[in-house]
């Protein structure tokens, strides 16, 4: 059930004036309406989430953690909820939005709780006494996939910090912030900790981005949006956090276990309609066990049919947009028209697709480093294969792009494949199939981003340092 108003001081206000319809993006049917916030509406959330803060950051963090262990325990509860809400708005597959979408951010809003009590916010260095002190009010910008994880990874450090926050979530789905903010009353929050106002990103986000009553912007999403909001930040000199696009290797050394390598990294590029900032979306094999990966990564890609994301046995479903399946179709073409080897998929819907935001899913070979499906973010089921001659070649082609946010690489050995992941510009590998690990800092190198989330790292973001000398 969709809000028609903001959430604001601890309250639902009615915003009246425009709305953002949300779409299904399997059937595109309207499924939902929230008001497109516009800059008095932001001014009204920073002006509670400023009132809430003194008190809000002076509650000793034990209390802090133990309102956000409640917070972790209703999205557990609520994980039917959330998972039907994204599969609806953002059109994942159930299985995958229950197992990702929905107990992913529960188990990041527990981590907090445990992280808002154990970490030492004052510490002894010498004759000083160090503090760490929250930031002050965060204005919080969201994108559409991953649309809980990424609220969360946000908003748990920022409380933990003893921050209160302003949140603009993505216009494409709205509904899974509205169950958050729910979410956040029913676990007790004290009113303004929280804020939450819908609307679209030149209109709302821009006016949260430069407000001048907001300490710190923590932004995920494109690279192109993040650069803007990192020049407004910069001009008003006040922190960032950018968490931007994605272009990451998967690379397999020769002695790795290819078919492991081949189907790990298809599904990989698979999860999530290929929506996934870090997926690995470049396959890099050397000359010999090249065409064994082409022929392995076209057959794997076969088991992934798209279909109805409400069928539990569906692995692949559409789109978020028009938008983004337009898009993706475009570097589809224009990888064809570059020259790339088509082994699987290409441009245009899947046949027994009429309706809804599908793409067929889609593997290139013979990708080439200057290619612009190598260089650019597509975000959608495409697979580029390329080839490399030698480790140093491997090296080369792994970070030739401006990204580096991800990657993998596979080896015989642990330590082989680590040895070559410490050379790659690149904020987190996964070695040999090593798994998620929530704990563990997420975020970019060069164009993928300014700061780190998730983790003691991510929980710093929120702080600033204050020593006292005695
Ligand atoms: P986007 O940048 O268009 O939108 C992200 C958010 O910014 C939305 O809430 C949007 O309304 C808002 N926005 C748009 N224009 C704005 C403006 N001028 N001022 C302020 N806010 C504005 O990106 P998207 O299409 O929603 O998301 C896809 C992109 O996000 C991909 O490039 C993907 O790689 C990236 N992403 C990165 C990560 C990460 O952790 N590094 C995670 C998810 C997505």
């Amino acid at each position: 059930m969709a809000h028609d108003a903001h959430y604001i001081g601890g309250a639902w206000r009615e915003a009246g004036g425009e709305t953002i319809e949300v779409r299904d993006p399997a059937t595109e049917e309207v499924v939902g309406r929230v008001p497109a916030g516009r800059a008095q509406d932001v001014d009204a959330a920073v002006r509670a989430a400023r009132d809430a803060l003194p008190a809000w950051a002076a509650t000793p963090p034990a209390d802090r953690a133990a309102r956000i262990a409640a917070l972790a325990e209703v999205l557990t509860a609520r994980r039917e909820e959330i998972a039907a809400t994204v599969t609806t708005e953002l059109g994942a597959p159930l299985s995958f939005s229950r197992a990702v979408h929905a107990d992913l951010p529960a188990a990041v809003a527990g981590s907090y709780a445990t992280l808002a009590a154990e970490y030492a916010f004052e510490e002894r260095v010498g004759n000083s006494t160090v503090y760490q002190e929250p930031v002050g009010v965060v204005g919080a910008i969201t994108p559409w996939n991953y649309p809980l994880h990424q609220i969360v990874a946000k908003a748990a450090p920022a409380f933990a910090a003893g921050c209160t926050v302003v949140l603009k979530p993505a216009e494409n789905t709205p509904l899974v912030a509205q169950l958050f903010a729910d979410a956040v009353h029913e676990a007790g929050l004290p009113a303004g900790v929280f804020n939450l106002v819908t609307g679209y990103g030149p209109e709302a986000g821009e006016a949260l981005a430069g407000h001048p009553g907001v300490d710190l912007v923590s932004f995920t999403g494109s690279t192109a949006v993040g650069r803007r909001i990192g020049a407004t930040a910069g001009a008003a000199l006040k922190p960032v956090a950018l968490e931007l696009g994605g272009k990451s290797a998967n690379v397999v050394l020769p002695g790795a276990d290819l078919a492991k390598a081949v189907k790990v990294g298809v599904a990989n590029v698979m999860a999530n309609s290929g929506q996934t900032c870090s997926a690995w979306t470049r396959l890099l094999v050397d000359a010999q066990h090249y065409e064994e990966a082409v022929e392995r990564a076209a057959g794997a890609v076969a088991k992934y049919v798209p279909g109805d994301p409400t069928d539990e046995a569906t692995r692949l479903g559409p789109l978020v947009s028009a938008r983004q399946r337009d898009r993706v179709t475009g570097y589809i073409e224009q990888g064809v028209a570059e020259g790339a080897r088509l082994v699987a998929g290409g441009p245009g819907a899947p046949e027994d697709r009429p309706r809804g935001w599908y793409v067929r899913p889609t593997v290139f070979a013979d990708v080439t480093p200057e290619m612009t499906i190598a260089q650019e973010e597509i975000f959608g089921p495409v697979l580029s294969i390329m080839r490399y001659d030698g480790v140093e070649d491997a090296v080369r082609v792994a970070n030739a792009t401006v990204y580096g946010l991800a990657g993998a690489v596979w080896a015989a050995d642990d330590a082989e494949a680590a040895a070559f992941a410490r050379r790659m510009d690149t904020g987190q590998v996964d070695i040999n199939g090593g798994r998620f690990n929530p704990l563990a800092p997420f975020g970019g190198y060069k164009h993928s981003g300014i700061g780190r989330e998730l983790g003691r790292h991510g929980l710093a973001e929120y702080l600033q340092t204050k020593s006292l000398q005695f």
